[in-house]
């Protein structure tokens, strides 16, 4: 398992990692397989979806903020809560096949690490398997 580090610059973004993944993928040396992507945070994800329009991030945030607001009377005393249940919304994991040394990905897609509790240091674990 490799690991990716990222820092995140805002409260919630959503942080375009394809190009480091798939430097990571051309490193491992395979060519056809799966490459597995882990966060190991509570505050944070990983997800796949338009990297082309920008507007597209901008509104995911949007919606996930306005469905889960930042104050509702947590009972989670850290404060906050909205950042775990996103977190758990989202998903900790994404796997995307490998084909001929690259990610197998739709020619709109990105893969994307979430921060719902910056900014901070993130780690992303990659395992490319063959
Ligand atoms: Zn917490």
């Amino acid at each position: 398992m490799k690991k990716l580090s990222v820092r995140t610059n805002s409260r919630i973004e959503m942080l375009d990692i394809t190009s480091r993944i798939e430097k990571m993928v051309k490193e491992s040396g395979v060519t056809e397989g799966v490459c597995y992507l882990f966060v190991p945070h509570t505050t944070a994800a990983v997800t796949i979806n338009e990297g082309a329009d920008p507007s597209v991030r901008s509104d995911i945030l949007k919606e996930l903020d306005k469905n889960i607001p930042l104050d509702d009377n947590y009972q989670h005393r850290e404060g906050n809560s909205a950042a775990h249940i996103k977190a758990s919304i989202i998903g900790p994991s994404e796997i995307v096949p490998v084909d001929s040394g690259r990610l197998s990905l739709g020619t709109w897609q990105s893969v994307f690490f979430c921060e719902f509790d910056g900014p901070r240091s993130r780690t992303i674990l990659v395992k490319v398997m063959g």
